[in-house]
């Protein structure tokens, strides 16, 4: 029995992120219980210490540039014709981070022309009025998730952007010499997008996979909806592993640095020399990752079946 699939005595209400130890689900579930998306659409009532979000930006590939933080992921890809962000943080720290690392690197972020904002969590959407407001790029969000912000004015104060482009599956987004194909993987939210897109490293294509929904944060601890939404959940696994695998993606991202240890990997890129690329996995490598998340799920769906049968006992 794979670890992951140990029975707990209370349910996970929460977050598991097997992403970079796929060996230990417990291990990633006990450090992203504290940090992942799980309650983040809403804006923090205070402005955290930028001790514990800040990270320095850097450029990552030819044309990728990490504009994140220490827990979650921006993403700047830059093409012949303006810039591609991949989503946009909180609002607290987007104009830091992401503004301010963009201008760092060399990038005016007057260029960026689209946004894509993997799903409505405002760790990651908490950026996204603020960009389109000031630089009119077009955004991409899921149709569900566009729905959400606008059902939920509060919840989405200062980082509600007006809906534009409702993502559709297998959708591409084309800038100058760029596309990045857009699949819908619906689970963490109902809306949740992932991205298939190449890079350049030194000049060689790399295929990348970025997933943009990781941690089980939906409700998850009742079996009605629970099993169905781990279902959900798991068939989104296997159609983006597919996409994954039919591109030949070796390079796996995440919206969350704390998930592929983005800020330690660019620590050693710095000092890559002639070595390989931090971030070039593998296409094995890849699908393990989404095999390992594909068997937490089920695992924890086991669990929801086995309650179910043993409600139906007494
Ligand atoms: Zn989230």
């Amino acid at each position: 029995m794979p670890r992951c699939a140990r029975p707990r005595r209370r349910p996970v209400s929460s977050s598991w992120a097997p992403w970079s130890e796929p060996a230990s689900c417990l291990r990633s579930a006990a450090r992203t219980r504290a940090t992942g998306c799980r309650n983040t659409s809403r804006t923090p009532r205070a402005r955290p210490r930028a001790t514990t979000w800040y990270a320095e930006p850097a450029k990552v590939f030819d044309n990728l540039y990490f504009v994140g933080g220490k827990l979650h992921s921006a993403w700047a890809l830059t093409t012949r014709d303006g810039i591609i962000l991949f989503d946009t943080i909180y609002p607290y720290d987007s104009e830091e981070l992401i503004v301010g690392g963009m201008r760092k690197l060399g990038l005016d972020p007057k260029n960026i022309k689209y946004l894509l904002v993997s799903h409505a969590h405002g760790d990651h959407i908490g950026g996204a009025e603020m960009l389109q407001t000031r630089y009119r790029p077009r955004v991409v969000m899921g149709g569900p998730d566009w729905d959400l912000v606008e059902k939920y004015p509060n919840r989405y104060k200062t980082m509600a952007p007006k809906r534009d482009i409702v993502a559709a599956d297998g959708m591409k987004v084309t800038l100058g010499d760029a596309a990045v194909t857009i699949w819908l993987t619906p689970g963490h939210t109902p809306g949740t997008l992932s991205y298939t897109f190449t890079v350049l490293d030194r000049g060689k294509p790399l295929n990348v996979a970025y997933s943009g929904g990781t941690a089980f944060n939906f409700v998850n601890n009742t079996p009605d909806p629970g099993i169905r939404n781990f279902q959900t959940y798991i068939e989104s696994q296997q159609r983006f592993a597919a996409r994954a695998a039919a591109t030949g993606a070796t390079v796996l991202l995440s919206n969350h640095s704390e998930f592929d240890n983005a800020v330690d990997k660019n620590r050693v890129l710095a000092g890559r020399g002639d070595g390989p690329h931090p971030y070039e996995l593998g296409a094995d490598p890849v699908q393990r990752y989404f095999k390992v998340m594909q068997s937490c799920a089920r695992a924890a769906q086991l669990r929801l079946e086995q309650q179910r049968v043993e409600t139906a006992k007494h």
